[in-house]
């Protein structure tokens, strides 16, 4: 139903690749960067208090690094700090539109970011500014998906919009399966059931644990986040 997805407090999920165009070796495109600023923009002038969660796959990912002979650890700081590009990015993005935007690092960089405060990002969002968590949790072995789950907990979100690159949650492969249905809406214990493909397990095992919900949706068409934000019902909603 249309109310069952109306939102006051969102984390938003950008997964690295997203910001990067297809084909070009560029990591960050700054075109694609403004599209989801302008998108972000008008989603939160209605008043929606959002905070983002920016990957950093378009740069680097530590298990890959790691799976070629790199320290584990030491490869997660680096995809880390991917993650802290991005979220400037973004940030000079934001800040193009007119929305007012704070970046907290879970890494302390104080030179470009706030360190991550959690009592100063709560009183951000609430008087309207959006917050961008970057450096994921600050520990290597976790994702910034897991980071979406916790912040969206610590900053008692009542949701997370996981933006990708498929348009939500199927019963099978879409790629594999052309008959793959897509669930307009799923209950967690559905997903474990049936081995349903939505976060990484860490995240999602938080999510569960404390009920938040998530929306899973196609970052690759224009004016989804506007769309999903705004409470359409777009991709696939996960809840209890
Ligand atoms: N990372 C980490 N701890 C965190 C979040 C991220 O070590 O709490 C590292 C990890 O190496 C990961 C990389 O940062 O591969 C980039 O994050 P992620 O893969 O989640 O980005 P996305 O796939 O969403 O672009």
């Amino acid at each position: 139903s249309k109310s069952e997805r109306k939102f006051t407090r969102a984390v938003l999920k950008l997964s690295g690749e997203a910001l990067r165009e297809e084909g070009s070796k560029d990591n960050i495109s700054p075109e694609i960067v403004e599209r989801m600023a302008r998108e972000i923009r008008d989603a939160v002038k209605t008043g929606l208090e959002l905070a983002v969660v920016v990957g950093g796959g378009n740069f680097w990912r530590g298990a890959s690094a790691s799976a070629r002979g790199m320290d584990r650890a030491t490869a997660d700081y680096v995809g880390m700090m991917a993650t802290v590009m991005n979220s400037l990015a973004l940030q000079s993005a934001l800040e193009e539109e007119d929305v007012p935007c704070v970046v907290q690092s879970a890494i302390e960089m104080k030179n470009v970011a706030e360190p991550y405060i959690r009592r100063k990002a709560e009183r951000h969002l609430s008087q309207g500014r959006v917050v961008i968590f970057a450096a994921g949790t600050g520990s290597p072995f976790f994702s910034t998906d897991t980071t979406s789950a916790l912040r969206a907990n610590e900053m008692d979100a009542d949701v997370i919009f996981k933006a990708t690159q498929v348009d939500g949650v199927y019963d099978s492969d879409p790629k594999k399966n052309p008959d793959a249905k897509r669930y307009d809406r799923v209950s967690f214990i559905d997903c474990l059931t049936k081995q349903l493909k939505v976060m990484d397990a860490t995240a999602f095992s938080l999510c569960l644990e404390n009920e938040m919900p998530i929306v899973i949706f196609d970052v690759g068409v224009e004016g989804n986040i506007t769309r999903a934000l705004s409470g359409e019902d777009i991709g696939t909603y996960v809840c209890r």
